[in-house]
């Protein structure tokens, strides 16, 4: 099979309508992905704002009418906001899974931590690898916010302590915690899928205790019905506006006496609302980060 390669370089508010437009030719699914720049091999890596998306049509006998369709659904949304023209590259006889994959190096993170694509040999035996597939849709660790939260879960966590992960994805922090020497991990989604990839991707990464899993969120932790309701270090990598509805919903309840809670997933202009969220529930901030727009904020 045949493949055509279409991609786009768009900024990251636009990369959710974009892929979902491809998404609507390419039923093999679209590659969201952070762009980080590397210098040289030893380069730890920068992101970038652009978001590169693309897709693989398979090339058949309606590729014409596929990419016409295409092109023109893109031409609509790009009367809402400026679009780039994409690019279409023909891949021969190619599996574009691996041609993809190719694209994909791991990161070091903060002092201990490096995120290695499954399929790698880690390059780094001094650093804790953390196994994930970025073919999967969340938490793959190129997004800035899970790359400061993975940096702040470093610096704040303690051996033996238990960990409260809402929202946890590809469970990729509830990884790093267990690694870094977390007692248990309690990792909650409200949606299924990451229930499963999370309690998936720990057993990869070798982890068979201590990871617990639920479905819900902090209503469902609250309320008793997983094996702890309070933790001394509590993550949240969510965005702003759930962040500070969930403080409504008694958030701050999770974290235990003199806990800290680590939020990301706030753009820049967001981080002083959800400051003041975390104000108003008697939090005090003890410090920010960021990475191009995006803000990670630590409460205690
Ligand atoms: N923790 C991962 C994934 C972050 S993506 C990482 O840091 O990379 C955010 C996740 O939060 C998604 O999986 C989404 O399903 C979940 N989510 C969204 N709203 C939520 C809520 N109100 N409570 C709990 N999880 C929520």
């Amino acid at each position: 099979m045949t493949w055509l390669e279409v991609s786009l370089n768009v900024n990251g508010e636009l990369a959710e309508a974009v892929a979902d437009v491809l998404a609507r030719f390419a039923p093999n699914g679209v590659v969201v992905e952070n762009g980080v720049f590397f210098k040289d091999a030893d380069d730890p890596g920068t992101s970038l704002d652009m978001v590169n998306v693309r897709a693989y049509l398979a090339v058949d006998e309606k590729i014409d009418d596929t990419r016409q369709r295409l092109e023109e659904a893109l031409w609509y949304l790009g009367k809402i906001q400026p679009l780039p023209v994409p690019v279409f590259t023909p891949i021969a006889d190619q599996n574009w899974m691996e041609a993809w994959k190719e694209h994909y190096k791991p990161i070091p993170i903060g002092e201990k931590l490096i995120i290695v694509p499954a399929w790698l040999e880690s390059p780094d035996a001094t650093r804790i690898p953390i196994r994930i597939d970025p073919g999967m849709a969340f938490g793959t660790g190129t997004h800035p916010t899970t790359q400061l939260c993975l940096e702040l879960l470093e610096k704040y966590i303690q051996p033996g302590m238990d960990v409260i992960d809402l929202g946890c994805g590809s469970g990729i922090l509830s990884i790093g915690a267990l690694k870094l020497g977390a007692r248990r991990a309690l990792a909650v989604d409200i949606d299924q899928a990451a229930v499963d990839a999370s309690l998936e991707n720990a057993r990869a990464n070798g982890i068979t205790d201590g990871i617990l899993t639920g479905l819900g969120s902090v209503d469902e932790i609250l309320a008793g019905n997983f094996a702890f309701k309070q933790a001394p270090l509590v993550l949240a990598n969510i965005l702003a506006n759930v962040l500070i509805q969930l403080f409504s919903g008694g958030m701050g309840k999770l974290v235990s006496k003199n806990g800290v809670l680590i939020l990301s997933g706030i753009l820049q202009e967001q981080a002083d609302p959800v400051c003041q969220a975390a104000e108003a529930q008697g939090f005090k901030l003890l410090e920010k980060r960021q990475i191009g727009d995006w803000v990670a904020l630590v409460v205690s």
